[in-house]
């Protein structure tokens, strides 16, 4: 038997949209979740793809996100956009307000997007490419689930807490990158745990706070160690207090998931920070940027961050994407 099968990148979409509607998603926020799974079939990280719909899944059978929430934006601040997610997925929130976003971000220069009682497990380059795609540059941050511990610390303090960041380009796609502020994102440890691989060296303490390269350890009370040490913690900080403390979301410390059976995300808060370009810096700043890009491309074995996606992107579409049987088969009986 096959144990494995090729998908078509509207096979992935059709599929994800299916399941997200069978958990009872409306037909535009079943659509709108479908197009996150695809993109990040297609772009990377693929752990954030087909291999996250049980997460989806899980927390919505539990009862603790609600597929039929519906998000409300407030306006207390010029160019500042509060959403109330309605305890439903971030993307829906951010689909449903990206254009008032980038509307306020062109006419005051400089605008946000907070979001808070919702919910945030994808990939973040999937969201913050299309503000880009428009001129503009976003920063993004996401406050996620207790996992992580302070750098020398022996408790879990903050989420694995992604940001994200994304610039247009002179003649070409959008400068993005995204990174979890932990050495190893959760989902890539619990994907090598499920393929028997080790996890990197200081990439997480066991239960009693001692280095280890098992990622089953994260499973029993062990903890997940931040990036470049002191230097991760800092952005986990940064993140934590942005995404969370700053939107309303909640803090890791105050998150209850892991009081209720079978909740996979986080209720923490999303801010998006959105600059228009135009006029910066003189005339000059696409011509800097491109400077800057030119400065990267050729030199050595380096490459601009985030264009690893864009390889990814040509190759899925053309060929489709590899998917594992045993996955296919627990995600048909999903929905
Ligand atoms: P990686 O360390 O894999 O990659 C971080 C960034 O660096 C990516 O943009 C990647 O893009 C780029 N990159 C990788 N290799 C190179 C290289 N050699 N040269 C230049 N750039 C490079 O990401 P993480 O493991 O930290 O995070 C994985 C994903 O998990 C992210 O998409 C993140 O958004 C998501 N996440 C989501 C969470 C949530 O709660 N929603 C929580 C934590 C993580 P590319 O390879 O395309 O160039």
């Amino acid at each position: 038997m096959a144990q494995t099968a090729t998908l078509g990148l509207a096979d992935v979409q059709a599929l994800a949209r299916r399941i997200f509607a069978s958990l009872g998603f409306g037909a535009v926020d079943a659509g709108i979740l479908a197009d996150t799974i695809m993109r990040a079939e297609r772009d990377g990280p693929r752990s954030h793809g087909l291999f996250m719909l049980p997460a989806y899944a899980s927390s919505v059978r539990s009862g603790w996100a609600d597929p039929r929430g519906v998000p409300n934006l407030e306006r207390p601040r010029p160019g500042r956009l509060e959403v109330d997610g309605g305890n439903n997925f971030a993307q829906i929130s951010m689909a449903r307000y990206r254009d008032d976003l980038i509307a306020a971000a062109r006419e005051l220069g400089v605008a946000t997007l907070s979001i808070r009682n919702s919910h945030h497990i994808a990939a973040l380059r999937g969201d913050i490419e299309p503000i880009a795609a428009q001129g503009l540059i976003a920063l993004m941050f996401v406050a996620s689930r207790l996992w992580l511990a302070p750098w020398r610390g022996r408790r879990r303090v903050f989420g694995t807490n992604p940001m994200a960041f994304a610039c247009p380009r002179p003649d070409g796609p959008p400068i993005v990158w995204d990174m979890a502020s932990s050495a190893v994102a959760l989902t890539d440890l619990r994907l090598a745990a499920s393929q028997g691989h080790a996890a990197p060296a200081d990439a997480i303490l066991d239960a009693q706070g001692n280095p280890t390269t098992d990622p089953r350890a994260i499973e029993s009370g062990g903890m997940l160690l931040p990036f470049g040490g002191h230097k991760g913690m800092a952005v986990a900080l940064m993140v934590e207090i942005l995404a969370a403390a700053l939107t309303g979301g909640n803090l890791a410390l105050e998150d209850q998931s892991a009081k209720t059976p079978g909740a996979m995300s986080a209720r923490g808060g999303q801010l998006m920070l959105v600059l228009d370009p135009a006029g910066a810096g003189g005339a000059s700043f696409g011509r800097r940027v491109a400077m800057l890009i030119g400065a990267i491309e050729g030199n050595g074995e380096a490459r601009v961050p985030g264009d690893g996606r864009l390889a990814r992107r040509a190759a899925a579409e053309r060929d489709g994407v590899t998917v594992d049987a045993a996955l296919l088969d627990r995600l048909n009986k999903l929905g």
